[in-house]
């Protein structure tokens, strides 16, 4: 279907977009385009103007310091992909993101879009939502930062005024040895989750600390769940390791004890994977 008419501006700084936001009625920020395009063609929406945010500098960096990861409003999913540096300083964004749709749309999607957009099925605000991680809005009077916690508000809704950008998302630092884990179901490989959850937890003293459980895709917004995550806190979920630290093992001619030692744990870890997996029902 044809898109309706409208204007279009590209400005080269934030407060030149915030400005045309404010001085045009009907007016629509665009990033990505992969949600606001297809909006257009539906005729589900039709701005006057849309304010393409793609020459304004400094919204599409990934920078990673003491403080945390922070992804630019127009970093693209393939930019989180590509990142190497993810791997370790944010493991559980890149698991997600991988999820998200196809390439084609992993090119253009945007951590802004994604975020303004709101879609209870998407990853990354599972994952915002998930990792207490706050998001930054700047404003004509100033930017305010609002924990992603509360800036979902629920189906495809924000508490973004129309005349506000989305600017950045911040991550808290996250600890070396965190334990962590990312499981969506779809009907294809692309599309949306029916039903997704991504966690993770610290150890303290060989029990689990600091849980968190955000689920997805199941509601009008993606949550966490206070009482899954209690349930995590305080269990002693490294069986394996102490399986393997505690039986008795020697070696032999077909295998050291420290060999066997190694088999124990990563045998121990499946077959609690193999019972959690079993139900009755
Ligand atoms: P745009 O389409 O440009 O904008 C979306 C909305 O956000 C608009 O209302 C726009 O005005 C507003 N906006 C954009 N940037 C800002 C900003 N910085 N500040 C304020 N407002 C802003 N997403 C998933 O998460 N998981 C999927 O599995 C998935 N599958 C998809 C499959 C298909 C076939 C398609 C077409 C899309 C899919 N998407 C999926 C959505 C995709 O990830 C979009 O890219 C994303 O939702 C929006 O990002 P965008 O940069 O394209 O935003």
């Amino acid at each position: 279907m044809k898109l309706p008419a409208f204007d279009y501006v590209a400005p080269a700084s934030l407060s030149e977009a915030l400005a045309a936001l404010r001085n045009n009625e009907d007016a629509k920020v665009l990033s990505g385009g992969q949600s606001l395009m297809p909006m257009l063609a539906f005729r589900l929406l039709a701005p006057k103007l849309l304010v393409d945010l793609r020459h304004i500098g400094g919204l599409s960096d990934i920078l990673i310091d003491g403080m945390g990861v922070h992804l630019g409003a127009r970093v693209r999913w393939c930019d989180i992909l590509e990142d190497d540096r993810l791997a370790t300083a944010q493991p559980l964004l890149r698991a997600a993101i991988g999820h998200v749709a196809h390439y084609q749309i992993r090119n253009r999607g945007t951590v802004g879009g994604s975020l303004a957009h709101a879609d209870p099925a998407a990853e990354l605000p599972a994952i915002a939502v998930a990792c207490d991680a706050v998001v930054e809005i700047a404003a004509a009077s100033g930017t305010r930062r609002v924990p992603a916690r509360d800036f979902f508000t629920g189906p495809m809704s924000t508490g973004l005024a129309e005349d506000e950008i989305i600017f950045a998302l911040h991550f808290p630092p996250w600890p070396e040895g965190r334990r962590w884990g990312f499981r969506e179901f779809s009907r294809r490989s692309g599309d949306f989750a029916l039903a997704g959850i991504g966690l993770f937890f610290d150890m303290a003293d060989r029990r689990n600390a600091n849980s968190h459980i955000a689920v997805f895709g199941v509601g009008d917004a993606a949550a966490r769940l206070p009482e899954a995550e209690a349930a995590l806190d305080g269990a002693v979920l490294d069986v394996a390791a102490i399986a393997a630290r505690t039986a008795e093992v020697s070696g032999d001619i077909h295998a050291s004890a420290a060999y066997r030692r190694a088999l124990i744990e990563t045998m121990t870890e499946r077959a609690l994977a193999d019972a959690l997996a079993r139900r009755d029902h």
